[in-house]
C-alpha cells in the first residue's frame, strides 16, 4: 500500500513560520522591486502581466505591459479587439500564442462570465493559456487567495530553504509547501516577495546568501545539500571566447521553424489592414514546402487565416475575427 506523502510534516513543520514570513515580508517592504504592473489588484491587469512575463524578460515586460494595457485597458476592450489587432500589439514579445490565448480568455470572461474573472484557482485554470502557476499568481495577487504560485524562481528558493537544494522537493511536496508557507494576510505581497528573492538573490549559481532575508532558515545556506544538489556544475561558468557562442547560435536560429514562424508573422503584421500576403517565395533558408508546413501549423494555432496552401501561391493574413 502506498503511504501518502506528508509534505508539511517533512519540510515546513520545522520552520518558525511566523518568523519566516516576517523576514520575507519585511525584506519585501524594504527591498522589493517596483514595476508598473505591481500595485494593481485588477484581475485582468494582473493576468496580462503574468502572461507577458512567462517568456519575456522582466526589464522588457514592464514597458510592454504599459503599452498593451494602454491599448487594451480592460478585459472588455481586449475581448472586443480582433486577433489581428492583438497580434500587432504583441509585436516583439514572441510566443504569439500567448496573445491569442489571452484574447480567448477575455472573450470567455466577457461572453460567458458576465465580465467577472473566476476568483479561485480551479476557475482561473479553466481559462485558455492559464496554467497552475498563472492561476495561483492571479488568485493570490488579485483576490488575496492564500495559495503558493510556484515558478522556477520560487521552486529554487523553497527547495533550497526546505530541502537544501533547488530540486530537493517533488512537485507535489513543493506545491504543498508553497501553499503552507504563504502568508494568509498578504498573499499578494508574498507572491511578489518570493519571486524577487528568487530572481535577485537566490540565483541558480552562486546565490547571494549573505544578503538573503531567509538565510537563517535555509538548508542550503546552512550547508545542507542532499545528494550534492546545486553543486557548482562544471562548464556552467566556463569562460568562452567573447561572442563565439552567440554568433553560432544566431546563425542556427535562422534555420529554425521558430524563426520562420516569427518572420511569417512579421510579414503579416506589416501588411495594411486585412490585406492578404502571398507566400510564393523562399524565406531565409526555408523553401515553399517548409513555409507551407508552418503556415498550416500557425493556422491551427489561430495565428493566421490561410488560403490556397496546396497551390504554388498560398496567401495568408492575420485573423480578423
Ligand atoms: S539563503 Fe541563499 S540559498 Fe537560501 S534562499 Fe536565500 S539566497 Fe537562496
Amino acid at each position: 500500500m502506498t503511504v501518502p506523502e506528508s509534505p508539511r510534516v517533512d519540510h515546513v513543520a520545522r520552520l518558525d513560520l511566523a518568523a519566516f514570513r516576517r523576514a520575507v515580508l519585511d525584506w519585501f517592504d524594504a527591498r522589493g522591486r517596483v514595476f508598473p504592473f505591481r500595485g494593481t489588484t485588477d484581475a485582468y491587469l494582473v493576468l496580462v502581466s503574468e502572461v507577458l512575463l512567462q517568456q519575456t524578460q522582466i526589464s522588457r515586460g514592464g514597458p510592454a505591459w504599459v503599452r498593451f494595457t494602454t491599448e487594451f485597458p480592460t478585459v472588455q476592450a481586449l475581448a472586443a479587439a480582433s486577433p489581428a489587432d492583438v497580434l500587432r500589439a504583441w509585436q516583439g514579445l514572441g510566443y504569439n500564442r500567448r496573445a491569442i490565448n489571452l484574447r480567448r480568455a477575455a472573450r470567455i470572461v466577457v461572453d460567458e462570465l458576465g465580465g467577472a474573472f473566476p476568483r479561485d484557482v480551479a476557475g482561473l485554470e479553466r481559462l485558455p493559456g492559464v496554467g497552475p502557476y498563472t492561476a495561483r499568481a492571479v488568485a493570490s495577487i488579485a483576490f488575496q487567495v492564500p495559495t503558493g504560485a510556484v515558478d522556477t524562481n520560487v521552486r529554487r528558493v523553497l527547495g533550497r530553504v526546505l530541502a537544501g537544494g533547488a530540486d530537493g522537493l517533488t512537485a507535489h511536496q513543493l506545491q504543498a509547501a508553497a501553499d503552507d508557507v504563504v502568508d494568509p494576510g498578504q498573499p499578494d505581497d508574498w507572491t511578489h516577495a518570493l519571486m524577487d528573492i528568487g530572481s535577485t538573490l537566490c540565483k541558480p549559481v552562486r546565490p547571494l546568501c549573505p544578503e538573503c532575508p531567509v538565510a537563517a532558515f535555509c538548508g542550503y545556506a546552512a550547508g545542507v545539500r542532499p545528494r550534492g544538489l546545486d553543486a557548482a556544475r562544471p562548464g556552467v561558468a566556463r569562460p568562452r571566447p567573447a561572442g563565439a557562442a552567440t554568433r553560432a547560435a544566431a546563425g542556427e536560429f535562422h534555420e529554425t521553424t521558430r524563426w520562420l514562424r516569427g518572420r511569417i508573422l512579421d510579414l503579416l503584421r506589416d501588411a495594411p489592414g486585412d490585406a492578404w500576403t502571398d507566400f510564393d517565395q523562399p524565406i531565409g533558408g526555408h523553401d515553399r514546402a517548409a513555409i507551407g508546413v508552418s503556415l498550416r501549423a500557425m493556422e491551427r494555432d489561430g495565428l493566421l487565416e490561410l488560403e490556397g496552401v496546396e497551390s504554388a501561391s498560398p496567401r495568408a493574413r492575420l485573423p480578423i475575427a
